[in-house]
């Protein structure tokens, strides 16, 4: 499977890096949007991440003529009813960042009791063909809840707050070895990569 090269349908450096990575030892190079000339906005209109992902998969392997991977993913935290869900980048509207996002989740919760701060991240994945046909699909989770404070500087997004209750700690003290293995997207990049090999049978160029 060497030399394959897929592109990752993402504007996002945090998701690249972490694909990139995850997809070193197996031979298929990941390039981003960001190595990409004149790219097309695609609006994620979807109500589910698997819709999202499906759309942006669709349109940026139709565009480059590319075999592409696109990912959505976001915190559903049960207290809020699955909120902020699908709008987990953009939580604090506008003129969002990590860290407006990171404050409006904790106001959120405020009163709201450790037991009852359960939440868990989705990560939707597909993948297309160069012809934009979808052609695997997986959603994988990463349960665990949400903290009273930031803790840590490592991941990005919500990661100081989520805290992986099997070890105690969140994500943002958590190695980034181990996120690459316990992570919702860790988990459906392991699913891709079972089903690469078949997947690119002869019709990805060495
Ligand atoms: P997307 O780029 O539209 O899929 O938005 C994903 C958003 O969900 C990110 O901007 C983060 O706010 C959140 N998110 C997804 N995965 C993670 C993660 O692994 N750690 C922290 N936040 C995440």
């Amino acid at each position: 499977m060497s030399n394959r090269i897929i592109l990752l349908g993402s504007g996002n450096r945090n998701k690249g890096i972490e694909i990139g990575r995850l997809l070193e030892p197996t031979g298929i190079r990941l390039v981003t949007l960001a190595e990409m000339p004149a790219v097309p906005e695609v609006v994620e209109d979807g109500t589910t991440f698997a819709e999202n992902a499906a759309k942006k998969v669709t349109e940026y392997a139709r565009h480059f003529k590319m075999w592409t991977v696109a990912e959505d993913s976001g915190l559903s935290v049960d207290a809020l009813g699955g909120a902020p869900g699908i709008y987990s980048s953009r939580f604090s509207g506008e003129e969002h960042s990590d860290e407006k996002n990171n404050d409006l989740l904790l106001e959120k919760l405020q009163g709201v009791p450790l037991e009852k701060r359960t939440a868990h991240y989705t990560c939707s994945m597909a993948v297309a063909d160069p012809q934009g046909e979808i052609r695997f699909t997986c959603e994988e989770y990463c349960c665990g809840r949400i903290l009273f404070e930031r803790h840590g500087r490592n991941g990005f997004g919500y990661d100081p707050l989520f805290e992986v209750v099997e070890y105690h700690r969140s994500f943002g003290d958590l190695s980034p070895l181990l996120k690459s293995v316990i992570s919702h997207r860790a988990r459906a990049i392991r699913r891709f990569i079972s089903a690469a090999q078949k997947l690119f049978d002869g019709t990805v160029p060495e």
